[in-house]
């Protein structure tokens, strides 16, 4: 029997040149758009405080060498120390950033010792940046509230206790779990952006406490966080159905923000009284928007969708002034209280803002869960402040890399079959077996160019 090896068709070679091509722009955008919206990415890097005592590396290596771990996806430290073998890899690393890429081991030493707060504020440092740029501006609410979700999530969980810090669970059977989980306040945009603007961790003093650290006082610290960060950024918090209380209300009055927060059934019983009997009054407080979407390619019918709103306005909760909001779309139910003001011109922007929180779930937390990320991995088994740090540089580079996506138009390429996954697997096969041009990059970086995210 013989074998014969299958000739690509024409197609075929021209859709990989495609390919190509778009992996090798890829490789240089990410320079680009570094030098783009920070220019001073590398130099404020170098200003990170340096706790060793001698090494061969620039603190900005070391540094750049943790973002990196998780711009390119690489999932565990050895997975990137074995690219670090390759002659070229780390020829054509070179070549993009200016930097050496060092051993992960190395970068780990340092992260054990660098205090959390560093990367933190150079993240902040980052967004200030783009909020200067008015990079983000046009997706405002209203012309002038920048959407923050607030959400938790699990970071690493372990069998055994881990550090004195770790919450604990102990399940009827009698099993102990010990864990470590995470509060964020995200900045999301309806295009799916979402930065984490400030991250509190939800964490135990030590091991003897009456009630553990909860989801809600962590909020009460990292809106402390956020407002010092951002002190006169325009606010608006969407939060979930944790969030509807008298304290969390108070924290956004202080703060001068506004607020968006899912009602449950069964959160804030007086409210959800007050709201029925003053639908009978309020009757004229009702939206019904229909919209029209692209015809189904199966059916080719129009397809309709419609959205029903109806609000009820000043209720008074122990002092604050809520307003109220239904929406009913494809057989569900939302409600929210708010205390941005509802009105016909302004209730579907509203409900949207509520249901945008999810975003933070799907393009957000979930990305970095199983996009490549690899946020619950243990990068660091035994330090927890090398664990904070790993998830700061997490999150440096998951914003550099959606301003990528964002600024290459990549996303349109993802509806025609390339994956983001795939073309990122493409992206390190380049930096093996490619060749990044020095030159063409250095003239490509000094070219003055509008990025516009879509
Ligand atoms: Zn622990």
């Amino acid at each position: 029997m013989s074998h014969s090896i299958p000739y690509k068709s024409k197609d075929t070679e021209k859709s990989e040149n495609k390919v190509k091509n778009l992996v090798k722009d890829l490789a240089n955008s990410i320079p680009k758009t570094i030098k783009h919206f920070f220019p001073r990415f590398k130099q404020e890097l170098q200003k990170i405080e340096d706790h060793r005592k001698k090494s061969g590396y620039e603190i900005s290596e070391l540094l750049f060498g943790a973002i990196n771990l998780f711009l390119f996806k690489k999932g565990s430290r050895n997975s990137f120390n074995n690219d670090r073998s390759d002659h070229d890899f780390m020829s054509n690393y070179e070549k993009l950033f200016g930097m050496r890429l060092p051993h992960m081991d190395t970068v780990n030493d340092m992260l054990e010792k660098l205090k959390p707060e560093e990367l933190e504020n150079f993240r902040t440092k980052m967004i200030r940046e783009l909020i200067e740029k008015k990079v983000v501006h046009q997706w405002r609410l209203q012309g002038k509230y920048f959407r923050v979700a607030i959400d938790g999530t699990g970071v690493n969980s372990y069998s055994e206790r881990h550090c004195e810090k770790c919450l604990t669970r102990t399940s009827k059977s009698g099993k102990t779990i010990y864990f470590h989980n995470v509060l964020e306040a995200k900045l999301v945009l309806p295009n799916g952006l979402a930065i984490s603007l400030a991250t509190e961790w939800i964490e135990n003093e030590d091991t003897e406490y009456d009630k553990q650290d909860c989801e809600l006082k962590a909020f009460d610290r990292l809106s402390k966080k956020l407002k010092k960060s951002f002190p006169r950024l325009p606010i608006c918090i969407v939060g979930d159905g944790l969030y509807p209380n008298k304290t969390v209300f108070g924290i956004c009055e202080k703060n001068n923000w506004e607020y968006i927060i899912t009602l449950k059934n069964g959160n804030l019983r007086s409210v959800w009284e007050e709201a029925e009997l003053l639908m009978l009054l309020q009757k004229e407080n009702k939206l019904e928007v229909t919209t029209i979407l692209r015809p189904s390619s199966a059916t080719k019918k129009k397809q309709v969708k419609k959205t029903k709103h109806q609000w009820i306005t000043e209720i008074n909760y122990k002092g604050h002034i809520l307003n109220w909001i239904k929406t009913e779309e494809d057989g569900k139910k939302y409600v929210f209280v708010t205390s941005l003001k509802i009105t016909k011109k302004t209730a579907t922007q509203i409900s949207f803002s509520g249901r945008l929180r999810w975003k933070i779930e799907n393009e957000g937390f979930n990305d970095q869960k199983n996009g490549g990320y690899e946020l619950k991995h243990k990068y660091s088994e035994v330090s927890l402040n090398a664990t904070k740090n790993y998830y700061q540089a997490l999150q440096i580079a998951h914003m550099i890399n959606q301003l990528v996506v964002l600024g290459q138009k990549l996303k349109s390429y993802f509806k025609k079959k390339i994956t983001i996954k795939h073309l990122w697997t493409e992206l390190l096969a380049f930096l093996k077996y490619g060749f990044v041009d020095g030159e063409y990059l250095k003239q490509l970086l000094e070219t003055r160019i509008q990025i516009r995210l879509e």
